[in-house]
Parts: C-alpha cells; structure tokens; sequence
C-alpha cells in the first residue's frame, strides 16, 4: 500500500517517492489550485474531493477566491483596493466589507471553527495604520490558507518563513533548502499560501499577478515532488486559440520547450515564471480542470513519450497581432563590417528590445513590441538614417506574427511546405520568415487583417477544422 499522508513515519527520498515505514513507496505530488477553484464553498468541496481522491496529493498550494461569475471581484483586486484608498487616508469600508463576508461565508459554510473574524479585523487595523500593497494583496491567499489548512486538517506552512524572493521578484535558491525542510515530513499533508514569500529584508512580498502557479513550482521543486498539478477551469491547453480556430484539440503532452514557445506568441498558459523552478529539475507539470477531474488534461514534459510523439506533427499555433518591423536596405551591405552591430546598438540606446532579426544581402530587418515605438517611432527612424546612412527604410507599423511550434519539426520533412501551401491556398501574403535556430518553430509574419484566416489555414493544414 503507498504511503499516504497520514502514514505516519516515512522519508522523502530525492526521487519526490515518499517510503513508508513498511518499506512500500509512493511518490509526492504538489497540488495548486487557482481562484476559481476556490472561489466558493461548492468549488472547495470539489477541491477537497480531488485531494482526498489520491493520498500523494500532500502539498497545496492555494490561490485566493476568485470570481464566482462575470459580476464579481477577485479578493486580491479587493485587496489592492483596500490598500489604495488606505494608503490615501480614504474610506476602504466598502471593499473591505466584501472581504470580510467572502471570507466569513466560507468559513460558515463549511464549518470550520470560528477564527477568521479575528484575522481579518487585526488586517484592518493594520491596513489603516499602513502596509506595503505586497502585504495588502498577499492576505487573500494567506486567509484562503488559513481556511483551507483548519478544514482539511493540514498542516499550515507560512511563506513569508520560507520562500525568499530577490530584488529582482524572482525566487531566491536559499529558498529549496528552507522549504523542502519546513515540507520534509511526508506524513503531513501542507497547505502553502500561494503569490508570496518575503524579501530579503524580510518584509512580505508577491511574486507579480497570477504568481500563485510560481509558489506551487516552487514548492515541487522544495518537496521533491514527482509531479505539479495546476488546478484550473479548464481541461488542459489547446492547440489554438479557441477565438479564432473553432474547436482546436486538446494538448496531452507538450515539451517545457514547446510551451515556452507558445506562451511567448500570447498562448495563455501558466504564470511565465512558473516554469523554470519544475523545469530545471524535470519535474512534470500537469495542467487539470477542477471542474471536470476525470479528464487528464495536459501533461508538461522534458521529453514527450514515443506513444504520444504529435500525431499532428506540431504542438500547436499561437500569434500575436502586436508587432512592427523596421527594414533598412544598403547596396554592399555584406560586407560592411559592424552594420547589425551598429543597428541594434541604436535599439539599446533607445532602451528598445527586439523579438526577431531577420536578414538577406543587402537588408535586414528588425520586429519589435509595437509598444516600443509609441510616440518615439521618428526619433528612432531618425537616428537609424544617422548612424547608418540606409539606400531605404521602411516602417511597417503593424505586423501580425504566428509560431507554428514543434520538437518533431526538427526531423520531419514537409512541415514547411504544409504552412506555406495552406497559406497561399487562403490567398495570404507572406511579409516574413523565420525559422528558429532551435528547430523548435516556424514563424510567420502577416499583415494583422489576414492573421485570423491564417491562423486558420496553418492550423487546419495538420490537424482537420471542427465545424
Ligand atoms: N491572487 C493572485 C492574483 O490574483 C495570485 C494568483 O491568483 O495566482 O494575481
């Protein structure tokens, strides 16, 4: 029988297995939950059914309650809320109130020992004596883990005792050694409050917003974990947007470097610091709806296993329809030595970053964040014409790019040929190319008013359109 939680003494081994006195071992796995699991009493108990459903299930990490449905507010907007008026000597009554019966009412209704009140009224003083907005926004998930640690028993871990995150908001690595000891025990079961840590200093801090999927990477990393569950409301990713592409299938496996890919074309996917805690130590993320807990959703992966190789060829197709390109043509180009060096360093003078630089003989080519040039874009064409001296410039204001991302593309022919075939047949212009030097994607540029009917067409072309 696997150890499970309760299973009194046992060890957790590198591995993420837990062995049990009896010698029998399980594996450890890290649950998060999202805001819309728990942002009511009926979505708590779905929580609570998928956690008591398998004992490896020991460490959680929770979210604050979201929204209930489209009219309501997420606690940690309330929070933010509260800490703004606050901080200006204003009335924060009225949020406040709110907070105070989401909270109260969860208690109640799942009859839990009165103790919140007594929480939330020391919040409120502190709020009016003054908090940074960090510790204001951090309580929803502090008080959810409260709730949720006196309701199933667990053993609550506080974050700011454990989790260190820099200067620069990412996670610090002194935190693996005083996490993993603080979550060493394999016969506990854990709630951890998402979103926070504390700074070096130790005052409290949040990762940036949706930073809850960081603290459950972070804490499968800590515990070893042999796997990250990220509970959310929907049944694993899909291989397109479903507002353009109608009914795109489901993902079972995609590669940490895949996703990395599509999460960069605007596929949303987990919080973009989520990834490199579980991904540095292999450890698999699977994506779960709590709302439909039978379905496997989506697995993240180093290497995807030989039965799922994509039948489609591809991972998938993400875009984004907020770039702009600057060309700069010079007869001889070639052999100007420093000419790139020179172009990109008015990038850098301007503070500018760029995504793609595309080149042939005599011109090349930059894409960048169309944000970057707002309200700057003469100053910077003007400076190119400067240090440069072009034959021609060109600005193109607005430019739509889409990944066709692959690990399979690599080591099959034909790819290519497919994007481009399905995309003149769609009678799309083609503005750029860009092949990774990974191998990993494809990228096209299109103008954005054909970006929906090519996002399509590519899509189409490896796996069959719904509808
Ligand atoms: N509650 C925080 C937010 O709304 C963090 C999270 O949910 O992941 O951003």
């Amino acid at each position: 029988m696997p150890a499970g939680p309760k299973g009194g003494s046992a060890a957790v081994k590198e591995s993420g297995q837990v062995e049990a006195a009896d010698g029998a071992v399980a594996e450890r796995i890290v649950c998060k939950f999202g805001g819309s699991s728990l942002a009511s009493t009926v979505q708590m108990r779905k929580v609570r059914a998928i956690i008591d459903a398998d004992p490896r299930r020991s460490v959680i990490v929770p979210s604050a309650p979201g929204k209930r449905d489209s009219n309501d507010t997420k606690i940690t907007d309330l929070l933010y809320l509260c800490h703004h008026a606050a901080s200006m000597n204003a009335d924060f009554s009225g949020p406040f109130g709110q907070i105070v019966e989401r909270f109260t009412g969860i208690e109640q209704e799942l009859g839990i020992a009165p103790m919140i009140a007594q929480h939330l009224q020391q919040f409120r003083a502190q709020l009016g004596a003054g908090v940074t907005a960090d510790f204001a926004a951090s309580r929803g998930e502090h008080f959810c883990g409260l709730l949720l640690a006196a309701w199933l028993g667990a053993d609550f871990v506080e974050p700011a005792e454990c989790i260190v995150i820099g200067t620069n908001g990412l996670v610090d690595p002194q935190t693996w050694g005083l996490l993993g000891a603080r979550l060493a025990d394999p016969g506990k079961r854990y709630v951890l409050p998402g979103f926070y840590g504390r700074d070096p200093d130790g005052q409290v801090r949040t990762f940036s917003r949706g930073g809850s999927d960081v603290s459950g990477a972070v804490a499968a990393r800590a515990a070893h974990a042999a796997l990250y569950e990220n509970w959310t409301d929907v049944s694993g990713l899909l291989m397109a947007d479903p507002r353009i592409v109608s009914q795109p299938r489901p993902m079972a496996e995609v590669t940490y470097a895949e996703i990395r890919e599509l999460a960069y074309m605007g596929a949303s996917v987990l919080h973009d610091e989520a990834m490199a805690p579980v991904r540095e130590v292999g450890i698999p993320v699977n994506i779960r709806n709590t709302n439909e807990p039978d379905h496997p959703g989506t697995r993240i992966v180093a290497e995807l296993s030989p039965e799922i190789i994509q039948s489609t060829q591809i991972a998938g197709v993400a875009g984004k329809t907020s770039f702009s390109m600057i060309t700069i043509g010079k007869h001889l180009m070639n052999r100007e030595v420093g000419f790139v060096y020179r172009l990109l360093g008015v990038l850098e003078h301007n503070d500018i970053p760029f995504e793609h630089c595309p080149s042939a003989i005599d011109s090349v080519s930059v894409v960048l964040e169309s944000k970057w040039l707002e309200g700057r874009v003469e100053q910077v064409l003007d400076e190119i014409r400067r240090t440069l001296e072009p034959d021609e410039i060109e600005y193109v204001p607005s430019i739509a790019l889409i990944a066709i991302v692959g690990e399979e593309m690599a080591r099959t022919p034909g790819i290519a040929a497919k994007v481009f075939t399905a995309l003149a047949a769609a009678g799309v212009n083609v503005r750029l190319i860009n092949q990774g030097a990974s191998e990993l994607n494809i990228i096209v540029g299109v103008a954005p008013g054909d970006y929906p009917q090519a996002l399509r067409a590519i899509y189409g072309a490896f796996v069959p359109l719904a509808g």
